[in-house]
C-alpha cells in the first residue's frame, strides 16, 4: 500500500479535485492565473455543505445568535477607524535583481533557506540579488466607487468580514430584539493581497470566512473565549477531522493582531508538499471592545449597549471565531482521503461526512438494458431528487463494480442499487461506502434509511 500520510498525499488531493470537478486552476485557458482556483461542480457543493454545516450549528441550533450579510466594499472610513489603513500589514523584502517579494517572517524563518552571507550581506535565495530592507506591505486591495479614478474615490475590498458586523451592530440589536450574549454570524468572501499565496487553496488572495462577533459583557469575556474554544473544535470533530490532526495554538503576545486582548488558533496538520505541517484552520480572539470603541469615537455614534437589569450602558467585549472555507475544504478533503484494497484493486475513497458529501445518494440501476427495471430506477431517483434538500445523481454507465468506485472516489455515503428483485418486491439495495455492506431496503422507507 503506497504511503498517503506523507506529502504526496498534496498532489494525490490536487489531481482528484481537477480530474474530479472539486477545483480547477482558474482562468486555465488563458494560461491561468497564479494562485487562483475555481470551483468545479463537487466543489461547489462540499463548498456549500461546510457553510451550511457552520451555519446551523451557528445561527439555527442557538437562541441567540442572528444572520448578516453586508457589503463587500464599504466606507473607507471603517478600515481607517478600524486600524486596518495603518496597520493591516506585512513586512516585505524584494530582491533587487529579480524583483521576486518575499514575506520577511519568511525570510527569518529560514523558510528559504540560509540568506545572509559570509560578509553579512542579505541574498535573494533565488538568484542571489541583493535584497533590500523590509517595509510594510498593505494586504488590502484597493479600486475605485465611479468612474473617476482619484483619493476621493478610493475604496477597498473587505480584508475581512467582521467589520461589516460592527458598523452594523445597533440596527441588528434593535431590529432583532436580542440582549447581551447575543451574536451575529456572517459568511462572505474577503480579498488580501497577500506576498505569498499558495500551497493550493491554503493560501489565496481572495477566499472565504465564516465569522461570528459574539458580543459578551466585559467581565465574562474569558468565560466566552474558552467556550467558543471547545465549541469550535468539536465542531471539526464532528464533522469527522481525527481528534489528533487538530491541536489549539495560542498565540503570544507579540503575534497578536493589533485588535486582539488574546487569541488562540485552531490548527490543522496539513500535508503541504514540503511535508506536514501544522497551519491556522481558525482564529478565536477575543477583541474586547477595540471595534465598538474605535467605531463609536469615529462615526461619533453612540454604540454602547443598555443593560436593563443594571440601567447601565457600557461596550460589549467581543469573541470572534473566525474561520476559512477553504482552509477547512482542505483539511477535510486530506482528512477524509483513504486508499483501501478490494478485489486485489486500490480503492479511492473520500470518507467525507454525510453532511458534507458534495453528492449524498447514487440511484444505480444494475443492467441498462431493462426498461422496467430503468424506468423504476428512475422513479426512485426522482422522488429522492424531490424529498431532499441534497444532491442526488443517477449512473448507468459500466459495471456496477466500477460505478461504485466511481462514487466513493467523491464520498458518496450511499449508493442504491436498483436489481432485479426489486421489480418483484419494491426493494433495493442500499451500499455503505465505509462498511460496505448491503443491505435491503423497502423503496418506502428508503428516504428515512439515508
Ligand atoms: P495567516 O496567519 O495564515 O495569514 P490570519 O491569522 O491572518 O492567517 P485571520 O485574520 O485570523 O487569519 O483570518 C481568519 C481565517 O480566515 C483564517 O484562520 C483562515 O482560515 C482564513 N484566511 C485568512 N487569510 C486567508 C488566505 N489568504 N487564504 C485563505 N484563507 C485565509
Amino acid at each position: 500500500m503506497e504511503d498517503f500520510s506523507s506529502s504526496n498525499l498534496m498532489d494525490k488531493i490536487v489531481s482528484l479535485c481537477r480530474r474530479r470537478g472539486f477545483i480547477y486552476p482558474s482562468s486555465e485557458i488563458y494560461g491561468g492565473l497564479a494562485n487562483t482556483w475555481d470551483f468545479g461542480p463537487l466543489g461547489v457543493e462540499l463548498k456549500n455543505n461546510i457553510k451550511k454545516a457552520w451555519w446551523k450549528k451557528m445561527v439555527y441550533e442557538k437562541d441567540n445568535i442572528v444572520g448578516l450579510d453586508s457589503n463587500i466594499i464599504i466606507n473607507p472610513q471603517v478600515w481607517e477607524a478600524s486600524g486596518h489603513v495603518s496597520g493591516f500589514s506585512d513586512p516585505l523584502i524584494e530582491c533587487k535583481s529579480c524583483h521576486t517579494r518575499f514575506r520577511a517572517d519568511d525570510l527569518l524563518e529560514g523558510k528559504y533557506g540560509e540568506v545572509i552571507t559570509k560578509d553579512g550581506h542579505s541574498q535573494c535565495p533565488l538568484c542571489g540579488g541583493e535584497l533590500t530592507e523590509s517595509k510594510k506591505f498593505n494586504l488590502m486591495f484597493k479600486t475605485f466607487l465611479g468612474p473617476v479614478e482619484d483619493a476621493a474615490h478610493l475604496v477597498y475590498l473587505r480584508p475581512e468580514t467582521a467589520q461589516g458586523i460592527f458598523i452594523n451592530f445597533k440596527q441588528v440589536l434593535t431590529s432583532s430584539r436580542q440582549k447581551i450574549p447575543f451574536g451575529i454570524a456572517q459568511i462572505g468572501k474577503s480579498f488580501r493581497n497577500e506576498i505569498t499565496p499558495g500551497n493550493f487553496i491554503f493560501r489565496t488572495r481572495e477566499f472565504e470566512q465564516m465569522e461570528l462577533e459574539y458580543f459578551v459583557k466585559p467581565s465574562e469575556s474569558e468565560k466566552w473565549h474558552h467556550f467558543w474554544q471547545e465549541e469550535r473544535l468539536n465542531w471539526y470533530l464532528d464533522l469527522g477531522i481525527k481528534k489528533q490532526n487538530l491541536r489549539f495554538r495560542p498565540h503570544q503576545k507579540e503575534e497578536l493582531a493589533h485588535y486582539a486582548l488574546s487569541c488562540v488558533d485552531v490548527e490543522y496538520l496539513f500535508s503541504f508538499k514540503s511535508g506536514e505541517q501544522w497551519g491556522e484552520l481558525e482564529g478565536i480572539a477575543n477583541r474586547g471592545d477595540y471595534d465598538l470603541k474605535t467605531h463609536s469615537q469615529h462615526s461619533g455614534k453612540d454604540l454602547s449597549y443598555f443593560d436593563e437589569e443594571t440601567n447601565q450602558n457600557y461596550l460589549p467585549f467581543v469573541i470572534e471565531p473566525s474561520a476559512g472555507v477553504e482552509r477547512s475544504f482542505l483539511a477535510f478533503l486530506m482528512d477524509a482521503y483513504d486508499e483501501d484494497e478490494q478485489d486485489g484493486e486500490v480503492r479511492t475513497v473520500l470518507r467525507l461526512s454525510p453532511a458534507l458529501a458534495p453528492v449524498k445518494v447514487a440511484v444505480l440501476p444494475l443492467v441498462k438494458n431493462n426498461p422496467a427495471l430503468v424506468a423504476l430506477a428512475q422513479q426512485v431517483l426522482l422522488d429522492l431528487k424531490t424529498k431532499s434538500q441534497f444532491l442526488v445523481v443517477y449512473d448507468e454507465v459500466g459495471s456496477i463494480g466500477r460505478r461504485y468506485r466511481r462514487q466513493d472516489e467523491i464520498g458518496t455515503p450511499w449508493c442504491v442499487t436498483i436489481d432485479h428483485q426489486s421489480l418483484e418486491d419494491e426493494t433495493v439495495t442500499v451500499r455503505d461506502r465505509d462498511s460496505l455492506k448491503q443491505e435491503r431496503v423497502k423503496i418506502k422507507d428508503l428516504y428515512f434509511k439515508i
